[in-house]
């Protein structure tokens, strides 16, 4: 089946506009060193996983393949899929270990360890 000009169109634009926000995302976030620290890094593999996955999308509106590419690229898109779910478990993993630790603010509060603010008096938490 041969999509609409008009879903193509939009495909094109869309799906281009994602991929673009998504690689600059990458690099402006990577420019602050987040591949040293763990949240970080679940962050930024899950959003390579998601942009790698856009490119492939966004490269089957621009080009024509043939069935034997195209089934290439099913399975291709499913492993990416499938390298999604273990990436959320890591990043819930990484979540709970930041979040159980426990910091003390300058005024003696016990505040978790993922907080960027003191809930109790509002002073900046250094990490
Ligand atoms: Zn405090």
């Amino acid at each position: 089946m041969v999509p609409s000009p008009l879903y193509l169109l939009l495909a094109k634009i869309i799906i281009g506009t994602t991929l673009a926000c998504s690689v600059a995302w990458l690099i402006d976030y990577s420019r602050t060193g987040a591949w040293r620290n763990p949240v970080g890094q679940t962050l930024l593999t899950k959003t390579v996983i998601i942009s790698a996955l856009l490119l492939v999308s966004w490269l089957t509106t621009l080009f024509r393949f043939n069935f034997t590419v195209l089934n290439i690229i099913r399975w291709g898109d499913l492993g990416l899929v499938a390298l999604v779910a273990p990436v959320m478990v890591w990043r819930m993993v990484v979540f709970h270990r930041v979040t159980a630790a426990r910091l003390t603010c300058s005024n003696g509060h016990s505040v978790s360890g993922g907080a960027n603010f003191c809930p109790m008096c509002g002073v900046p938490m250094s990490s």
